[in-house]
């Protein structure tokens, strides 16, 4: 069997990317792929940043919705709608897009090795053994980009925490979906987790949601969801998927002598939505510029600038957002309902429309901070511990 400078373990979006990137640039490189076929079954929402254009190839094709805007319920019902001039995201179609980005990187000189299940791993050496087979393969550097359940991450990291998500793909009559915004619904049961509808197109939307409850107990909310609003009257769930997500982990260790992990198995995701596409591209590039550097001078520490240049791009910005986290996990639908009447009153659809982000939201929460608003929702403390963030 086949030795690589670099095994990418994973041909999910992140690892595909990462391994395009470095084949781009000469290397051998072998992706190894647990499963028969890249990029099923569907486990995503879709939604990504505008953002995506700047940090991966995408066409047109892969775009199934474009969206401007999201209207955010409380419990009570109380609706803050927020919304941009130009479409903010797209709804993708992932399960093309993942595949598309596999055949990309083999297009470049990636070698995909599918129905290659990786079962051992040596950070030391860099060598790794595939389910079924004989000897071993022999890197430079290994990748664990093997998802929120990562078989490399858990070599030299204790169990990744992970919550449940649960999606139905809904047929539903055009007059009640608005294919421009999507909607967000919060309930403390399953906080910071939240309720989606996300559109697909004028007909058919992605709705689900995630939280640290059961899958039976999610799907007994999401049903439940369902059966109360009168627009879903005469929908119909034409699918059912489930996953999961990583919880960000600030202590995870990402870099062990030759192996480093990369995107969900990285716990590389929004810490209060969970998203992980727009993150997991920008550590693609950030970890393939270090593995590049030190392959190239024959130094296996320069890796350890991956670290360093992952906690530059990302530091602050995962303090505030695990800030976010922790106070919507700790509120009740009374209290979230009173968040809610305040943000209406203080204006705040206006500087979400106009500061808001969906992938940083560092500049909203300190124009909040700058305006008072913060402190208008939240006790004293919290604001001041938000606050330091910036000192
Ligand atoms: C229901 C749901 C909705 C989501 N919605 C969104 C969203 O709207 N926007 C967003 O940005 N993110 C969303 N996410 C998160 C997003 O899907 C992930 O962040 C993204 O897929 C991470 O990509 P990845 O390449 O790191 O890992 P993955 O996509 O998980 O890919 C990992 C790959 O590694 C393979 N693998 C695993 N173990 C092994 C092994 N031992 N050997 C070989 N191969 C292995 C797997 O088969 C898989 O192909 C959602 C997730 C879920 C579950």
């Amino acid at each position: 069997m086949n030795n690589y400078d670099i095994a990418v373990v994973g041909a999910g979006p992140v690892g595909s990317t990462f391994a395009r990137y470095m084949a781009e640039e000469g290397f051998k490189v072998g992706l190894m792929e647990r499963k028969r076929a890249v990029g099923v079954p569907l486990q995503c929402a879709g939604l990504v940043g505008k953002k995506i254009k700047k940090l991966n190839v995408i066409s047109d094709e892969f775009i199934l919705n474009r969206v401007c805007g999201a209207h955010l319920h409380a419990p009570s019902g109380e609706v803050l709608s927020v919304a941009k001039k130009k479409p903010e995201a797209y709804v993708l179609d992932r399960m093309s897009y993942d595949k598309f980005l596999a055949e990309l990187a083999v297009e470049n000189g990636a070698e995909l090795l599918l129905n290659h299940k990786v079962v051992g791993v040596d950070p030391k050496t860099g060598n790794i053994r595939i389910k079924n087979h004989e000897t071993n393969i022999c890197n430079r550097v290994i990748v664990g980009a093997d998802g929120c359940s990562s078989f490399v991450s858990g070599e030299f990291n204790p169990p990744s925490k992970t919550v449940q998500a649960a999606q139905y793909l809904v047929n539903m009559e055009s007059s009640v979906l608005e294919s421009d915004y999507v909607h967000l619904y919060v309930d403390s049961r399953i906080s910071p987790g939240f309720i989606w509808i996300i559109p697909v197109s004028d007909s058919a939307a992605r709705i689900g949601l995630f939280g640290s409850a059961s899958y039976r107990e999610l799907t007994g909310i999401l049903n439940g969801f369902l059966a109360r609003d009168e627009k879903f009257k005469n929908a119909s769930v034409v699918k059912k998927y489930h996953g999961l997500i990583p919880v960000y982990d600030p202590k995870k260790v990402i870099l062990k002598d030759r192996a480093l992990l990369l995107g969900d198995a990285a716990s590389q995701v929004k810490p209060t939505t969970g998203g992980g596409l727009i993150m997991g591209f920008k550590c693609a590039r950030i970890a393939a510029a270090a593995t590049s550097n030190a392959l190239h001078e024959g130094d296996i520490s320069l890796l350890h600038n991956y670290e360093g240049s992952y906690a530059k791009e990302y530091k602050r910005e995962l303090r505030m957002q695990i800030e976010v986290r922790k106070i919507f996990e700790s509120m009740s639908n009374v209290e979230l309902d009173k968040m809610f009447l305040k943000l209406k009153e203080g204006n705040a659809e206006a500087m979400i429309s106009k500061y808001g982000d969906m992938d940083t939201q560092s500049p909203l929460i300190k124009q909040m901070l700058k305006s008072g608003l913060l402190f208008s929702i939240l006790p004293g403390i919290l604001t001041r511990r938000i606050s330091n963030l910036w000192k």
